[in-house]
């Protein structure tokens, strides 16, 4: 086992990556394609558009994507902002980001100056596509000091049609349980920081995404969760983490 560890270690330092399967849905546009990248980072490609979610990690992770059109920054935390890898994959002077306010407030000039800082709630249709902010944060009190209310954004994306929700680092709050009409939904489940599978499946149960995929989940029991969520939508469970 250690040798194994070992050598996970060589392959994360040397910047290996597995190259995960795409998830692809139909639009009015064309099909939107999904890839999972790791923990709390996916790339979504649609409309000839390539949008990166909270690129962290290793700059080649990206090599095989185009450069992004649009950057969408959920928080400030290491495992979803991470300023290096940034300035990186953010080297078009075409790239738009959005962030909410805690975080576009701490970005860098050449950075910021590429950044819509977007609110809880708000929305902007100067992407190409319709994006919402929708509020993340934790609603039991010992975890409200990891998301306070207001830092952090989720995002639905309104593309052909189709609405993606990315729940960013969350607790099934009320904005969560009131979207309406969710197609997919990339939904967070993890303790201490964000809430566990069963309080997972309970918000899946009220907002009922036609799809859901667990992510930022590492080490939790995402078949219970798919268990408990029952037929109240399709849940599927990707390797996010090897
Ligand atoms: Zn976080
Ligand atoms: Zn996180």
């Amino acid at each position: 086992m250690k040798c194994i560890h070992v050598i996970a270690c060589l392959m994360f330092l040397c910047g290996f990556h597995q190259i995960r399967a795409a998830e692809a849905f139909s639009t009015s546009k064309g099909k939107v394609v999904v890839t999972p990248i790791n923990h709390a980072t996916m790339v979504v490609e649609w409309d000839g558009k390539t949008i990166y979610v909270d690129p962290v990690g290793q700059p080649d992770w990206y090599k095989r994507f185009p450069k992004p059109d649009v950057v969408l920054l959920t928080h400030v935390h290491g495992d979803h902002y991470r300023e290096a890898v940034l300035k990186v994959v953010c080297r078009a002077a075409s790239t738009q980001l959005v962030a909410p306010p805690a975080l576009a407030g701490v970005l860098g000039g050449d950075l910021k100056s590429k950044t819509i800082s977007l609110g809880n709630g708000a929305s902007t249709d100067k992407l190409g596509f319709k994006l919402e902010a929708v509020a993340s944060y934790n609603t039991t009190p010992p975890r409200k000091r990891f998301h306070p209310k207001g830092q952090g954004n989720g995002y639905v994306l309104n593309l052909g049609g189709k609405r993606i929700y990315i729940s960013g680092d969350t607790e099934g709050t009320p904005e969560m349980l009131a979207l309406k009409n969710i197609d997919v939904a990339f939904l967070c489940m993890n303790l201490p920081y964000t809430m566990d599978v069963t309080a997972a499946a309970n918000a899946v149960k009220v907002f009922k995404p036609k799809v859901v995929y667990p992510y930022h989940s590492r080490g939790q029991d995402t078949a219970k969760f798919k268990i408990l969520v029952g037929s109240a939508a399709e849940v599927r469970l990707r390797n996010w983490y090897k």
